[in-house]
């Protein structure tokens, strides 16, 4: 199944051609800084079903196991659309959020649960 994925203004755009290999929910704080939010959820599809088109730029930083990740965002508007960690090369992550789709496949694994908002309610 084809899904796609936008930024808030539309032009950086990602095609998945197939389903994710897996959804993980983080609540590190690194997350809670890219996303505003309290927690971020990456899709992770293999590296070759996903297609980007539209500006972009680029913003790396290094992850706690020492390894970068290179974030994806829409110099427009802001919006981080994937990144590529570079432990899992043969993968990228794609917010969930981008989407904008209810009936995206929940998240299957959570991670960073110590930094968790304890008022964030897990239901997985
Ligand atoms: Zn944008
Ligand atoms: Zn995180």
């Amino acid at each position: 199944m084809e899904r796609r994925a936008t930024c808030s203004c539309g032009q950086l755009t990602v095609r998945c051609a197939a389903d994710p290999i897996s959804v993980s929910l983080c609540h590190c704080l690194a997350c809670q800084k890219r996303t505003g939010s309290t927690y971020g959820i990456a899709a992770f599809f293999a590296r070759d079903q996903v297609h980007a088109s539209g500006q972009e730029r680029r913003y790396t930083r290094p992850s706690d196991s020492g390894c970068d990740i290179t974030f994806r965002f829409c110099p427009n508007c802001g919006s981080t659309v994937l990144w590529e960690p570079s432990r899992k090369p043969e993968t990228i992550a794609v917010a969930v959020g981008a989407f904008a789709d209810p009936a995206f496949p929940p998240p299957s694994k959570v991670v960073y649960e110590q930094h968790r908002h304890p008022w964030v309610e897990m239901t997985i």
